[in-house]
């Protein structure tokens, strides 16, 4: 997708601060952070949504959930605990419409979330 900003993030037509990378995921700082750690991990191909995953994405998004749990290891804040995050949609709130998971962490969070 040409016009997707994490499409440019992944293909480095835009800098990110990258913290994992292998053929098919790649994992960046967000921008924005709302956590000390917020990082957000996202599959090097174009999935719009949670809405437009296939069969074929089950084990892409299971390799996802493992790199989750080695950066939650990485930055320190496995033990004490973390919040993983996908926003889907408009209610869900996702902004950006190329699927990825927030992995937040370094602070309490609320439940239920805002
Ligand atoms: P969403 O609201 O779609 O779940 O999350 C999108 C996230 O992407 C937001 O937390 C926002 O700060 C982050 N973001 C948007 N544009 C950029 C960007 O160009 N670079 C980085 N690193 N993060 C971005
Ligand atoms: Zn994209």
């Amino acid at each position: 997708m040409t016009d997707c900003i994490f499409c440019k993030i992944a293909n480095k037509e835009i800098p990110s601060d990258i913290v994992y990378e292998d053929d098919k995921i790649i994992a960046f700082k967000d921008v924005s952070p709302q956590s000390p750690v917020h990082i957000l991990v996202i599959p090097k191909k174009h999935i719009g949504s949670l809405n437009d995953l296939d069969e074929e994405d089950t084990s892409l998004i299971g390799d996802i959930f493992k790199i989750i749990k080695k950066l939650a290891k990485d930055m320190g804040v496995d033990e004490e605990g973390y919040r993983v995050v996908n926003n889907c949609g408009e209610l869900g709130g996702q902004t950006v419409h190329h699927i990825h998971f927030h992995l937040m962490g370094g602070r309490k969070f609320s439940w239920p979330p805002g």
